[in-house]
């Protein structure tokens, strides 16, 4: 049995519990306790802030766990990366009023950044050789410089719209994170395998995000034609229809692509067009 640390409560936590629920494994809902047993795969779940899921996987505490790349670099556990996980995307940025005539990284020289992540902008300075004080503080970093407690701040943007409404700028990217599956560096043999099967299970699901499975009739001479439009998998999967001269045509098509196949194939007579979510794709 494995044990998987997720994030109790915050932006992590849904998007982690809907990952195993796309991939087969069941958390009971009701009402998160510490731990809880999954169901469809021998699996404990251990819910835990962000900020001690690193050192949790270190120790073996938890065998893997779920976390932020942002958590990962800060924290400066040992732990195993094993896959990245294509949700919680942001990036930890500096950000300076936007009235305060900054222009370019030395500005930053002798002033004060407030941050959350003294460990990864400690890291920043020293390999741009900035002087510059550090602040540290938990919550609400971007209301700092407008209280006098710093000149600039080092925090996660996602949109950016938070800076904003504070009268900040964003200056300088340092880093782009990402939820990350993480695990114990020493697992045994057994818990390997294990760890393979979810990992097996986590990509078919990250593989469907994003695709769609369609499927349509078309008349037989523009058969050769709706092929090269919907290049599915492998190649598409062509039924006869009951009716003569119609066939039936089904494939996988990004999301991206999907309603220009679709303008595309209805010009060459495809009917009765469906698309469908698709859940998993097992390679
Ligand atoms: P905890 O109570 O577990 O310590 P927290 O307040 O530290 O929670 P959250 O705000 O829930 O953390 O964010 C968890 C993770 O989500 C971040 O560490 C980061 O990896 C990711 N994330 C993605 N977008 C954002 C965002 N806009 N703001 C903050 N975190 C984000
Ligand atoms: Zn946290």
């Amino acid at each position: 049995m494995l044990r998987l640390a997720i994030q109790s409560k915050g932006r992590l936590s849904e998007q982690s519990l809907a990952l195993l629920s796309e991939s087969g494994i069941k958390v009971p809902d009701s009402k998160r306790t510490l731990i809880s047993h999954a169901s469809g795969l021998d699996l404990e779940v251990l819910y835990l802030r962000d900020d001690d899921i690193p050192q949790a996987v270190a120790m073996g505490v938890a065998d893997i766990g779920i976390v932020g790349r942002n958590v990962i670099e800060e924290k400066q556990e040992k732990v195993s990366e094993v896959m990245h996980l294509g949700f919680g995307a942001c990036r930890l940025s500096l950000a300076v009023p936007a009235t305060s005539g900054y222009d370019g990284i030395r500005w930053l020289s002798g002033r004060k950044i407030a941050t959350s992540y003294p460990v990864i902008l400690d890291r920043w300075l020293k390999e741009n050789n900035i002087d510059a004080g550090i602040h540290v503080i938990e919550g609400s970093v971007e209301i700092s410089p407008a209280l006098g407690i710093a000149d600039a701040i080092f925090d996660i943007v996602s949109t950016g719209s938070t800076l904003t409404s504070n009268g900040l700028r964003e200056v300088e990217t340092v880093m782009a994170s990402e939820a990350e599956l993480v695990a114990y560096p020493e697992l045994n043999e057994e818990k390997r395998k294990e760890l393979e099967k979810i990992v097996f299970r986590f990509r078919s699901s990250l593989d469907s995000h994003g695709m769609k499975y369609v499927l349509m009739n078309i008349p037989q001479e523009s058969l050769d034609e709706a092929i090269a439009i919907l290049p599915g998998m492998r190649s598409p999967t062509i039924l006869k229809l009951a009716q003569s001269g119609w066939y039936s045509i089904h494939s996988v098509v990004p999301e991206n692509k999907l309603w220009e196949s679709i303008e595309r194939l209805k010009a060459i007579g495809a009917e009765g067009i469906l698309v469908l979510a698709l859940e998993n794709i097992i390679k």
